[in-house]
């Protein structure tokens, strides 16, 4: 038998609970990997307290990310000793996910791992990296398209800085020449986002108070892992034409907002969507932080953990006390 993270049905809602499983509890799907490393998402911490409405079927192993290696396949595209990497695709919600020594998975969830990562730091970037990229992107295709996105030209925002989302995204936007802004309601953290390449901040508390419909405008776009008031006046400080990648929750899943940055300064509001997205679209985000994200500052994001700490860190991260990202080792 081998360690797993089991979500379990308490009163209608998750709970996550660490105990042992054979081969016979996994589903019985095409490709069995061995999993070398997880992660700790804040919807794994939501999967896990019970706080979120994440599994929609249970009992459900939980973890939205793996990465591992291919031991056997019945589909011709994988064969054992393939390097691979799983993010979302229902992992933790409706399908069994990475926190377990052993998975089974659809052969179309899987994507080869760049050879530019380990494991370790393949789940150092997890869906919060991969997220973070997918909105740069998304970013860069407006900017080509109907608006803006030139770097140099104004400073671009990140929401929830010193978090997961966060942190890669001001890696990836500095790197692609921008000057970017970090929102965070850490002030302990503004060294490690400066060597990360932020060079100005705000205290998220000024984003986060209902603000005027405009305001001055600052932004060339930004990403934003917040929503609610920081979204919405995120929009509303947004310049010309540009725009902001919308990509989470953790201050609120509301938007308080009016139409007014969209219709006066043709502002766009873009949806990222990580779980669903399509593999082309998979291999360009992680393409971009093969080239782009430097590896001395993803470990400095970095710290593992055992499967053991992950009910105290699901609280942790719940709380924003989480630093950047922490991979999950498996084995331990
Ligand atoms: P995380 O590491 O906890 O980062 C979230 C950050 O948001 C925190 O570190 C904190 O940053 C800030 N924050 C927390 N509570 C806040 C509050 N009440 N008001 C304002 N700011 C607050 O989580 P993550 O894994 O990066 O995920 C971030 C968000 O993106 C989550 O909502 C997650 O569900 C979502 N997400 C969505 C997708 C997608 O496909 N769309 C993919 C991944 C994640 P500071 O300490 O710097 O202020």
């Amino acid at each position: 038998d081998f360690p797993a993270l089991l979500l379990e049905d308490r009163d209608g809602r998750s709970a996550g609970r660490l105990t042992r499983l054979t081969l016979d509890d996994l589903p019985d799907l095409d490709v069995t990997v061995e999993i070398a490393f997880s992660t700790l998402n804040y919807k794994d911490g939501l999967a896990i307290t019970g706080r979120g409405k994440i599994a929609r079927r249970m009992p459900l192993i939980g973890g939205v990310d793996l990465a591992g290696t291919v031991v056997s396949s019945r589909d011709p595209v994988w064969k054992p000793g393939d390097r691979v990497v799983v993010n979302g695709f229902g992992l933790s919600e409706t399908e069994h996910g990475g926190y377990s020594r052993f998975q089974r998975l659809k052969p179309e969830w899987l994507m080869r791992l760049p050879d530019a990562f380990t494991f370790e730091q393949a789940m150092g970037i997890g869906t919060a990296g991969y997220t973070a990229a997918l909105a740069v992107d998304a970013l860069e295709a407006w900017g080509a398209g109907w608006g803006r996105f030139t770097p140099g030209e104004r400073e671009v925002l990140v929401t929830g800085a010193a978090g997961g989302v966060g942190s890669m995204a001001v890696m990836l936007l500095a790197r692609a020449g921008h000057t970017v802004t970090a929102a965070t309601g850490r002030p302990e953290t503004h060294d490690y986002l400066a060597a990360l390449g932020a060079s100005g901040f705000i205290d998220r508390a000024a984003l986060a108070e209902k603000g005027a419909p405009l305001q001055k405008e600052r932004w060339l776009g930004g990403v934003d892992s917040v929503g609610s008031t920081t979204l919405a006046n995120a929009l509303a400080q947004t310049a010309r034409g540009g725009a902001i990648a919308a990509c989470g929750l953790a201050g609120g899943g509301d938007l308080p907002a009016t139409v007014m940055p969209h219709i006066l300064r043709g502002v766009g509001l873009i949806g990222i969507d990580s779980v669903m997205a399509d593999m082309p679209r998979r291999e360009v985000a992680w393409a971009r932080l093969a080239r782009d994200l430097p590896l001395d500052l993803l470990e400095k994001t970095i710290r593992v953990e055992p499967m053991s700490a992950l009910p105290q860190l699901a609280e942790e991260i719940l709380v924003g006390r989480i630093r950047g990202r922490v991979v999950i080792d498996i084995s331990r």
